[in-house]
């Protein structure tokens, strides 16, 4: 028993080893990719539930890494986000969505907005809206072209703070979205003072939301919730004709998912919208 003990331990050790050390080669990686320049951007179309016009494309980073392919998000932006890393990525996003917002605008590509997710570092650096600031003017990009995503798991680190934050953001002419929304317990006393425009219905609820009655009554209660606050609604993750037709009869606003399209690069989300 002893024996098995010992062996059991120095397994657990070995892999703990493992993870600090690809925890590790992450990190390394990862800043090299800033410096190589490998990240870029994909668009995924969020689509008018009324209309079916696309009104935006939300910016989704993948890092482009000549090893191991296409990396996503899930892999890197929670060490991004432990090592400060997420700060520099943050910056170069945003600047590679104006920059791409900019050649849109001029080239008169039919878009209305781009979705930028911030992390919750960034929410939490002072000089947050002056590089946001500082960047789209270097693109001459109107901020009534961008949004902004934050979660809501984020806001509610430090409400008080993010209710400001989100308010400088909002006077420079920003739209604002709270992300992931019914999945960070956000009281509604907090999301009445958030001056956002959008909520996210996050997909966990429209996954099953025409068997399941808990999640049906989630997603409905939240499209009524935010249109008495004056909000308006996304959904994302919407996979099939079904969940559509639930949110649309539920007055869902925005429809974001593979029902429509996956996230494109940029050449394919242009040709997207010229087969519309
Ligand atoms: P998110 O912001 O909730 O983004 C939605 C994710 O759902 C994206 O995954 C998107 O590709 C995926 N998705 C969209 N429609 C469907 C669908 O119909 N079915 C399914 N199964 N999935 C769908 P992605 O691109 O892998 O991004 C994952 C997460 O990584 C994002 O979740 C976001 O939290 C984070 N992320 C992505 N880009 C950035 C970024 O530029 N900055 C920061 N801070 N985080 C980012
Ligand atoms: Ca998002
Ligand atoms: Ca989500
Ligand atoms: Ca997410």
């Amino acid at each position: 028993a002893k024996a098995a003990g010992r062996n059991t331990y120095q397994m657990f050790t070995r892999e703990m080893h493992t993870a600090a050390r690809q925890r590790l080669a992450m990190e390394n990686n990862l800043r090299s990719a800033i410096t190589n320049d490998e990240f870029v951007l994909h668009y995924q179309p969020q689509v008018d539930a009324a209309t079916g016009k696309v009104v935006g494309f939300e910016a989704l980073v993948r890092w482009l890494s000549p090893e191991a392919g296409l990396v996503s998000p899930e892999r890197f932006i929670s060490i991004a986000e432990e090592t400060g890393l997420i700060l520099e990525i943050g910056r170069h996003v945003f600047e590679m969505a104006c920059e791409q917002a900019a050649k849109w605008k001029k080239a008169g590509v039919p878009f209305e907005k781009i979705s930028v997710n911030l992390s919750a570092r960034q929410l939490q650096q002072p000089d947050l809206p002056e590089m946001l600031a500082t960047i789209m003017a270097r693109y001459e990009v109107e901020p009534g072209m961008i949004e902004l995503e934050v979660t809501e798991s984020m806001t509610m680190e430090r409400p008080v703070e993010s209710i400001r934050i989100l308010g400088v953001l909002k006077s420079m002419g920003i739209d604002l979205a709270i992300d992931d929304f019914g999945t960070g317990y956000s009281s509604l006393s907090y999301l009445k003072l958030f001056p956002v425009d959008k909520l996210k219905i996050d997909r966990s609820f429209v996954k099953d939301i025409e068997i399941d009655p808990d999640d049906a009554a989630i997603a409905s209660a939240t499209i009524a919730m935010s249109h008495s606050l004056g909000k308006k609604v996304v959904a994302e993750g919407v996979e099939t004709a079904a969940q559509l037709e639930f949110l649309v009869k539920h007055g869902c606003d925005i429809i974001q998912g593979y029902l429509f399209s996956k996230p494109l690069s940029a050449d394919d989300a242009v040709e997207y919208l010229n087969t519309l």
